[in-house]
């Protein structure tokens, strides 16, 4: 599905993760944020070529955090399409040298196949992809890793597992997480003007993102 001009969003099938890609259209190549398992990847690839996009323009991928969920299809792109990866420092090497660990591979009954890290991802760097110059956000609190992708000038905000629509957040049981960590999270991210968010599970928004975060905010704050 089209959500701008240059943001496509692919749905999650079962535990898939919501899989997005931004297309620019100058540079004819293609940012991938998020794998899924690796499960479904024909049909992932089935529906990009249905939206009249290549794959093989996919130059680059993008992980908000390295569950399995996120990044088991990482090595389907990797012998496809040869993209560069990059991913925020603090889980790098989970992706470089696999076991479960944070990856959490095996409560998906699979082993995750490590793959080399071309960039490792920073607090406050800007990724710039087709018009949009995303600024990596760490938020920890589903993992310490985690983080969220952010243009300013569109108001739009990739979201991973820290906040997702209808006033959910992501959980804090897994490895590195941290339910105070996740409030404080959460209360940044509600400082931010956004319109589309784009989140790693559940249905995207397209308008009153905003309320939908403060909502996750106040419900994080009963909750947890
Ligand atoms: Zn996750």
């Amino acid at each position: 599905m089209k959500v701008t001009e240059e943001i496509f969003y692919f749905p999650g099938m079962n535990f898939d993760c919501n899989t997005f890609l931004i297309k620019d259209n100058q540079a004819d190549e293609m940012t991938l944020i998020d794998c899924g398992t690796g499960f479904f990847f024909d049909r992932l690839i089935k529906r990009i070529s249905q939206e009249e996009l290549n794959p093989q323009k996919i130059t680059r991928v993008i992980l908000t955090h390295v569950h399995f969920d996120h990044s088991g299809g990482l090595i389907n792109f990797v012998r496809e399409y040869s993209p560069k990866v990059l991913v925020f420092h603090l889980e790098a090497d989970s992706i470089e040298k696999g076991g479960n660990g944070l990856l959490l591979a095996r409560d998906f009954g699979l082993e995750f196949t490590p793959t080399k890290v071309h960039q490792r991802l920073k607090e406050g760097e800007t990724i710039k992809a087709g018009s949009l110059n995303l600024e990596i956000l760490n938020t920890p609190g589903h993992t310490a890793g985690s983080i969220c992708l952010y243009d300013r000038d569109s108001k739009v905000l990739f979201s991973g597992d820290t906040v997702f629509t209808y006033g959910s957040f992501g959980r804090v049981d897994f490895p590195t997480g941290d339910s105070k960590q996740m409030v404080q999270s959460l209360i940044e991210l509600s400082k931010l003007d956004v319109q589309y968010l784009l989140c790693g599970h559940l249905d995207i928004a397209t308008k009153n993102a905003n309320d939908q975060i403060k909502l996750s905010v106040k419900n994080a704050r009963l909750w947890i």
